[in-house]
């Protein structure tokens, strides 16, 4: 049955982190919202005040059973979203991004609630075909690919098991204002933060890699998309389409931030996939998802958001 969000109570896990906030602030006055976060990465102050934060674990099964009851819909943005920490803690990555998820999908499962869970292209692997569709081969390089990929699978088996009505979306690389730098941060945050503060841009192997860069506020309106779809039980890319490679992102940092700075090269990263796009005709067909932001109007608004950060600090 198709549900609409008007009116409706809604549960955000990882709603105080970069995607998840996003989320809740489009979700507004006209919906009943709580974030559930345990503020590992995520912060407080990224919830605003028309939502309420409470402080809990995904892994607390008990705990999410009582947060989703009376939930018509959940976004579950809550994970350890590091490929590399995962690599270093596999049994948490799968505690929390697997197991966690299962709870969700546990609670849904006993109140006949809406789940909405982040998934992500890593549950591909290495690409053998570009552009990437829901049915290349799944094959994760890392503990966290494998992890969303259980969570992915589960999604499916809770619809078609239980009828759980349930949507995962497997995000590509979203970029956007409130991500911030740090050893885990994504190569726009990361090459921001590098021009502002007036270092060389360093840019492993040779920046011939592409990636498929999908903005925030569209992987926003995947989520809202999916909680209103009726086609549930089903997976869908989420990214733009395009690519760009990352010696040009470097370049278009360096140019929109007017940073002096040079653009170096440095070792390949072990494990990087050289190209990754995504094809998001399912999405489009099914979830009528239409990215709006240019890689280009998204990146400008990012940078301004650093900028507005580096002055105030
Ligand atoms: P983020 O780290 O900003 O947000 C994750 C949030 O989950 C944080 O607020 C964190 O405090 C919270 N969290 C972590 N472990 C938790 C736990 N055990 N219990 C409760 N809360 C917990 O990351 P993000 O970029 O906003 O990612 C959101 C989701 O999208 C994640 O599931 C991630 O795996 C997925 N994803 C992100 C990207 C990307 O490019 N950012 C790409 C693919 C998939």
């Amino acid at each position: 049955m198709q549900k609409s969000l008007t009116n409706a109570s809604v549960l955000v896990t990882g709603g105080a982190g970069f995607v998840g906030s996003h989320l809740v602030d489009t979700l507004g006055a006209t919906t009943d919202v709580t974030v559930l976060d345990d503020l590992s990465t995520g912060e407080a102050e990224r919830v605003p005040p028309s939502a309420r934060l409470v402080t809990g674990d995904v892994r607390d099964r008990e705990f999410i059973t009582e947060m989703v009851a009376e939930t018509d819909v959940i976004f579950h943005q809550a994970g350890l979203v590091s490929v590399a920490q995962s690599t270093e803690v596999p049994y948490e990555s799968h505690t929390v991004n697997a197991t966690g998820t299962v709870n969700v999908l546990e609670a849904a499962r006993e109140y006949d609630t809406r789940v909405v869970v982040a998934s992500s292209a890593a549950v591909y692997g290495d690409p053998t075909y570009t552009p990437i569709d829901e049915s290349h081969p799944l094959n994760p390089t890392s503990p966290y690919g494998l992890d969303k990929l259980t969570a992915d699978h589960y999604c499916r088996l809770y619809h078609d098991l239980y009828g759980v009505e349930t949507v995962a979306l497997r995000y590509f690389n979203i970029f956007g204002p409130g991500q911030t730098a740090g050893d885990y941060a994504g190569v726009i945050s990361v090459f921001i933060d590098q021009a502002l503060s007036g270092e060389d841009i360093t840019v492993h192997g040779d920046g011939e890699q592409t990636r498929d860069f999908v903005y925030v506020a569209d992987v926003v309106q995947a989520n809202r998309l999916a909680a209103e779809t009726d086609s549930v039980g089903e997976a869908f890319n989420v990214g733009t389409g395009d690519s760009i490679s990352v010696r040009e992102l470097a370049e278009m940092v360096r140019e929109i931030t007017d940073a002096n700075v040079d653009i170096i090269h440095t070792d390949p990263r072990e494990g990087d996939i050289d190209h990754s796009v995504a094809d998001i005709s399912n999405a489009r067909t099914h979830l009528e998802f239409d990215p709006t932001v240019s890689f280009r109007d998204g990146l400008e608004r990012t940078i301004e958001w650093w900028e507005s950060r580096t002055d105030t600090n």
